[in-house]
């Protein structure tokens, strides 16, 4: 499945693609070649709420000693993941941009080692 570029408006962009952009690992559009990512923020939301739709099932399940509810949980859960990923919306981001995002994660992933092994 290929999602809408938002730079040249054609279809060059893989699921996949989008699926696991980020700022620091954009996208790149198959038709223009130009980076776009799906916002932090929405990826972030569309991930919780999953992890909220399992755990409402797996405490129903074990409520109601049925793990239908769990199993039917995990299906909507994976329904609602696919469903807001179409839906998620795609910004553009120029190559500068997404250099700089891609050196801060290094910077926070430096940083963070340095603090566990002090
Ligand atoms: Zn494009």
């Amino acid at each position: 499945m290929k999602h809408t570029c938002p730079r040249c408006k054609a279809p060059g962009i893989a699921g996949v693609a989008k699926r696991w952009s980020s700022r620091a690992v954009p996208a790149k559009c198959e038709a223009c070649g130009g980076l776009s990512h799906v916002l932090a923020s929405t990826s972030n939301g569309i991930w919780a709420t999953g992890v909220v739709i399992v755990m409402l099932s797996l405490i129903a399940a074990l409520g109601w000693h049925s793990p239908l509810f769990f199993f039917g949980g995990l299906v909507l859960a994976v329904a609602c993941n696919i469903w807001a990923w179409k839906r998620a919306r795609l910004w553009p981001i120029s190559k500068e941009s997404a250099d700089k995002a891609a050196t801060g994660n290094w910077l926070i992933a430096g940083i963070a080692v340095l603090l566990g092994l002090s």
